[in-house]
């Protein structure tokens, strides 16, 4: 009882790592995989010592078959997908063909074409029902805890909710002229991606960041935000029922979307493979190998994020609004587990996701989405685990 396998070895994956040590009660063992045995194993080192048993492997995540052997051979009640979105499908697979739960951080997206979209992980639903296992999508902050959110101010604040605004707001500063503070492959898909929003039962695309307001963030001041499209739109549209507009906003800086426009310009951000030096290359790719590696920026990185919603809606007849949201530093992040505050804002509620589903008061069996779960227990965590949350019922939004 209470063995994890975390598939992945990079910024998320430490912090999950860490995470699952510091609450030993719920992960005896956890079992760290990816295709570089050197990165598991670094982790470990730094890692073992507690109570909890540190086990190590590799694993190409793109082949069900070898991720159905480390599951038979370590035999978790749950894998934790903190790979990449392209692993998400051959991980459910190994899960369903092995009888053990999933959770992940982000959703199926194909490698050859910058689209993310649910429909390829709800064609799951029936089979891992059957099953009777559980599939927790998106246990990361945003997707994540931004569902949790949602289902919270459902529960407890309105009768309905008819507007979400997602508000996320990184303040942190490397020092770097460029980098990007998750995978830099998908973070640039995510951002020259069109934006979209939901309203009134459709989804609106607009231009890569045509929209921009400014908001006055707690904690962190004015910042300009940009309007993207964003998984948790398509599920929170389907689970809070009679909601009429949600907007997903992240803040970036001018001097972030000056680099990045003359990237995109040169053609360095294209995900169409090139030929260069008789060898097909990902332009797209190969930038990430030039950039700062995420894991990299911890130690440098000083600042805060704040990232919450912001809902409007009615109860007992009468109209509301209600803020909440999380205020993290990075380099407290830092101190306490070696990374910046985005590996840890999305570590931290991928564990807490896990732990639920291992203790079973998550119970719902099939494929879901995290707003589909009782918000209560993981709001309770995000406070015990280090994602303290704060209220505000009368917030500015933007307009
Ligand atoms: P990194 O690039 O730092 O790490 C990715 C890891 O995946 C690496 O350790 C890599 O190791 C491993 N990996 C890649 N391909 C495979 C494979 N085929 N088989 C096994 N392992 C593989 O990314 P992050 O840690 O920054 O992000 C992890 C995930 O978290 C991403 O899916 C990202 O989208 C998501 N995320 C979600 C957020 C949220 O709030 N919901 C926010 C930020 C990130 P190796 O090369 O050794 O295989």
């Amino acid at each position: 009882m209470g063995k994890a396998l975390i598939i992945g070895a990079g910024g998320v994956a430490g912090v999950v790592a860490h995470k699952c040590c510091q609450n030993p009660e719920a992960f005896e063992e956890i079992c760290i995989a990816s295709r570089t045995l050197e990165k598991c194993e670094a982790l470990k080192k730094k890692l073992e010592g507690g109570p909890t048993k540190i086990h190590t492997a590799r694993v190409d995540a793109d082949n069900t078959e070898t991720v159905i052997d480390l599951i038979k051979s370590f035999g978790p009640e749950i894998v934790i997908n903190v790979a990449l979105p392209y692993q998400d499908l051959s991980i459910m697979d190994a899960c369903l063909a092995t009888g053990v739960h999933y959770v992940d951080t982000a959703n199926y997206e194909p490698p050859e074409k910058a689209k993310f979209e649910y429909k390829w992980q709800w064609a799951y639903r029936e089979r891992y029902e059957k099953a009777h296992i559980t599939a927790l999508l998106g246990s990361g902050f945003d997707p994540g805890v931004t569902g949790v959110f949602s289902a919270y101010a459902q529960k407890h604040y309105f009768d309905e909710i008819h507007t979400i605004d997602i508000l996320d707001a990184n303040a942190g500063d490397h020092g770097y002229p460029f980098a990007t503070n998750f995978n830099p492959e998908i973070n640039i898909r995510e951002i020259t991606a069109n934006g979209s929003y939901y309203q009134d039962g459709k989804v609106i695309e607009t231009k890569p960041l045509e929209i921009k307001r400014v908001y006055d963030f707690p904690e962190i001041g004015p910042k300009n935000i940009y309007l993207l499209h964003h998984e948790e739109i398509e599920s929170l549209a389907v689970n809070i029922k009679g909601v009429k507009r949600i907007r997903f906003w992240m803040t970036f800086s001018d001097n972030y979307l000056n680099h990045l426009r003359a990237l995109q310009d040169v053609g360095m951000t294209s995900i169409k493979p090139i030929d260069f030096e008789g060898k097909k290359i990902v332009p797209l790719r190969f930038l990430k190998a030039v950039l700062p590696d995420p894991a990299s920026l911890g130690p440098r990185t000083k600042g805060k994020t704040n990232i919450g919603c912001i809902f409007q809606g009615v109860k007992d007849g009468k109209p509301g609004k209600y803020y909440v949201y999380n205020v993290c530093d990075h380099q407290e992040c830092y101190k306490e587990v070696g990374s910046q505050a985005i590996s840890y804002t999305t570590g931290v509620p991928a564990m807490i996701g896990a732990m639920l589903i291992m203790k079973g008061i998550w119970k719902k069996r099939g494929v879901h989405n995290i707003e589909e779960f009782d918000p209560d227990p993981f709001m309770e965590a995000l406070n015990k685990y280090g994602l303290p949350w704060k209220e505000d019922f009368s917030p500015e939004l933007p307009d």
